[in-house]
């Protein structure tokens, strides 16, 4: 793996465009489970254990760059007892080859998978192991990273590792195809654990930084043999492309400030049953799933998906596909009775034309910049302004190719609301910032169209107050353009008859407070609350208050949802989460994300009682 210079720069999440949750978060997060029997290190995954773990997201190209995707699929599982830590990875390959069988040369010379570990995450003392498809090891201590000074320690041996892989092909011969190598390892607790803090010794809760990459070289078939392909002016062979989990945004695995978290769960991968008492509200109980686009998925695979989704009772989807893929998909999931959604990111824009052509259809920041040049926390958070007349008909034109396709059942409006004035609290620290009134890089929208606006109702320009962050009419005024736009967009979507949703922040107490969304106003037909606990330090208990208080701010007549992050609930949590959801009121759950369940969060749906097999 190269060592670049590197600028210090924020984590942050913002990569995944993909799937954004309405809200930031750092990096990959993986939980990790307990086993219920022993694993076996021989590089075949069919321990039941294995078997009822969650795969992680596919592998990204290193810069996290979309355009960059990497041709082959790499995943990884995680699991964990009182001796070890279990590492389970599944490379798809086309062409297996390994050269390399002394321990501790340079693996990633051949194909490798590499796993980064920083237990206590002060970036000191890190751990790193390569190997390759041969099972050679390197194993390496680094004192800290590269750009700061660090020293690795190639003398350094993880005592008592156990590794093993698996080929599913035939390695070092072109004659014969290959699909996949896996590697299965026992990564001792107690080695990893040493001169580390105590805090983070493996238990429930406890974090550890974690990355992994894979680094596949470019070849070709010479002879009998795999070859690099060399450069034609250098003589070199090609760059190596270096896929991983969670992006560290340039080619260095060594900024562990970046890497992704690795969260233990003290709960068992296969727990006890889970059951719910409350019998009452589970009849129109609705269960949403927020997905991601799947364009690639062939009608099989659609089927065989949505029927699981009866089968665990889930209502319906929220799905970022494209028109194109949800008319193809849409009459399976009706053929399943299962409602579909267009995922709809509202006032977030990137949009290169648009920037170039309407910059002033941009929020603008109390100090005069433009969310375009001067985005906050993160280089994309660019903003269209809800007061503009005319980003209303731009929005309404892009709902028309939604609105348009039969069976779809209705528009789900994401990041409806201006940048958050004040971030959750628990993600100040990520960014260095402490937000305890609102400050004016934050404070939006001071754009023309909204001074003027507001001075023809008020008499006033917001510039010109002393205090413009504490005016009680100001503050009202942006509420009201942002409840005023999704009176416009429900009436266009009932219009075109399609029903209307909106994922908003808690409260409103929270959502009025941090991104001026005043929803229990708004004329939807269902209100979808983001209850991520982990983003305000709250209890499980929270998500029950922030429900209640939603559902007693709502016109009864629209159900209100909580909305849950998987990433960071345990499937015993999840049961906790949704039973003090129901004990509040709510009309159902939405759960972000699709991709983020694991086997036993689906069983944690299907004791809800409403599924169809
Ligand atoms: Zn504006």
């Amino acid at each position: 793996m190269k060592h670049l210079p590197t600028v210090f720069f924020l984590a942050w999440l913002g990569i995944f465009a993909f799937i954004l949750p309405a809200q930031a978060q750092d990096g990959r997060h993986y939980t990790c489970y307990r086993t219920s029997g022993p694993i076996r290190v021989d590089g075949v995954l069919n321990e039941p254990d294995w078997g009822k773990s969650a795969w992680s997201e596919d592998f990204v190209d290193i810069t996290g760059n979309p355009g960059q995707r990497p041709w082959f699929r790499t995943r990884i599982k995680l699991l964990w007892d009182d001796e070890y830590l279990y590492l389970a990875a599944r490379l798809e390959e086309s062409d297996i080859w390994a050269t390399i069988k002394k321990r501790d040369e340079v693996i990633f010379q051949d194909n490798d998978f590499e796993l980064f570990l920083d237990p206590d995450g002060n970036g000191l003392n890190y751990y790193e192991i390569e190997v390759n498809a041969l099972g050679t090891i390197w194993d390496l201590m680094l004192t800290r990273a590269y750009k700061a000074g660090g020293i690795p320690i190639n003398s350094w041996d993880m005592k008592g590792l156990k590794s093993a892989i698996s080929v599913n092909g035939s390695l070092n011969d072109p004659s014969s195809p290959d699909s996949a190598w896996c590697i299965e390892m026992a990564l001792p607790i107690k080695e990893l654990m040493h001169g580390k803090s105590l805090l983070s010794r493996p238990a429930d809760g406890v974090q550890w930084r974690i990355n992994f990459s894979r680094v596949e070289w470019h070849t070709e078939i010479r002879g009998t043999a795999y070859h690099k392909i060399t450069d034609s002016i250098t003589g070199k062979p090609r760059p190596e492309e270096n896929w991983v989990w969670s992006p560290t945004r340039e080619v260095n695995m060594h900024i562990p400030e970046r890497w992704g978290r690795l969260e233990f769960s003290s709960a068992n991968i296969s727990p006890e049953p889970f059951h719910f008492k409350t019998e009452g509200q589970k009849n129109n109980f609705r269960i949403w799933l927020w997905m991601g686009a799947h364009e690639l998925w062939s009608p099989a695979q659609w089927d065989s998906v949505l029927k699981e989704f009866r089968a665990a009772g889930v209502y319906g989807i929220l799905t970022q596909a494209s028109g194109a893929t949800l008319a193809r998909m849409i009459p399976i999931a009706n053929k399943f009775g299962i409602k579909v959604e267009k995922w709809f990111i509202a006032m977030m824009n990137n949009d290169t034309n648009l920037i170039r052509e309407h910059p002033d259809w941009f929020v603008v920041s109390r100090q005069g910049k433009s969310s375009i040049t001067n985005p906050a926390y993160v280089g994309y958070y660019r903003f269209l302004c809800p007061a503009n007349p005319e980003v209303r008909r731009y929005l309404k034109s892009r709902l028309d190719e939604y609105l348009s396709i039969p069976g779809l059942d209705g528009i789900h409006l994401d990041y409806i609301r201006y940048p958050d004035v004040i971030l959750p609290q628990a993600l100040w620290s990520t960014y260095g910032i402490i937000q305890d009134k609102e400050y004016a890089p934050y404070d939006y929208c001071y754009c023309s169209t909204c001074r003027e606006k507001f001075r023809a109702a008020y008499g006033a320009d917001p510039l010109a107050m002393e205090h413009p962050e504490q005016g009680a009419d100001w503050r009202q005024f942006r509420l009201d353009q942002v409840s005023s736009l999704v009176d416009e967009l429900a009436d266009y979507c009932h219009v075109g008859g399609k029903r209307i949703s909106a994922a908003v922040f808690p409260g409103p107490g929270i959502s009025k407070q941090l991104v001026r969304q005043e929803w229990n106003r708004w004329p939807l037909d269902e209100v979808i609350s983001m209850l991520y606990q982990n983003c305000y330090f709250g209890s499980l208990d929270w998500i029950g208050s922030e429900t209640a208080e939603g559902v007693k701010a709502l016109n009864p007549s629209v159900p209100l949802c909580s909305g849950l992050y998987i990433p960071a609930l345990t499937p015993r949590d999840l049961h906790t989460a949704i039973a003090k959801s129901i004990a509040a009121g709510a009309g159902g759950i939405t759960l972000f994300t699709y991709e983020s369940m694991t086997p036993m969060h689906w069983e944690v749906l299907k004791a809800l009682g409403r599924g169809v097999e």
